[in-house]
């Protein structure tokens, strides 16, 4: 059983919309992806990460290009265990960037965030216009990230 994700996290992690945006977001996603099986809007306390799975494809760092990604989950770990990822800031190990673990380079995109608007099998990917519409519609910026499971 493999099952596919389409999620638009905004790019600042902890950044809300307000519920009346995001129910117009999932009407908006829904007639963009009339067949999709399931649309919703995900509000969330803590900042949660939301892993691609099947998709990953490694994490570099944003400055040097260095391979991090023994060290990002060994520091992902510690941090949520600290402090539930209420603060992201990290310094990389290669070349001292001072950087947040949303802002690293994700090879396949990844992203941290208390907010996402989630379709379970799309049935379509969106385009550049509609993902624009769909931002306009929160309020934010956003990232997308595929998941497969
Ligand atoms: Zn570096």
């Amino acid at each position: 059983m493999s099952d596919h994700f389409l999620m638009f996290v905004p790019t600042d992690p902890t950044w809300q919309p307000t519920k009346a945006d995001a129910e117009r977001a999932v009407e908006l996603f829904k007639s963009i992806a009339p067949n999709a099986q399931t649309i919703e809007a995900i509000f969330t306390d803590d900042v949660e990460f939301h892993h691609p799975c099947e998709n990953w494809s490694g994490v570099d760092c944003a400055a040097c290009g260095a391979d991090l990604e023994d060290w990002f989950y060994e520091t992902t770990d510690k941090v949520y265990r600290e402090n539930h990822f209420a603060d992201l800031s990290v310094t990389t190990p290669c070349c001292g960037l001072h950087t947040s673990l949303n802002d690293l380079n994700f090879v396949w995109p990844a992203a941290f965030g208390r907010f996402a608007l989630e379709s379970m099998r799309p049935g379509l990917d969106t385009n550049e216009e509609q993902e624009k519409a769909i931002a306009a519609c929160l309020g934010s910026d956003l990232r997308k990230v595929w998941i497969h499971l």
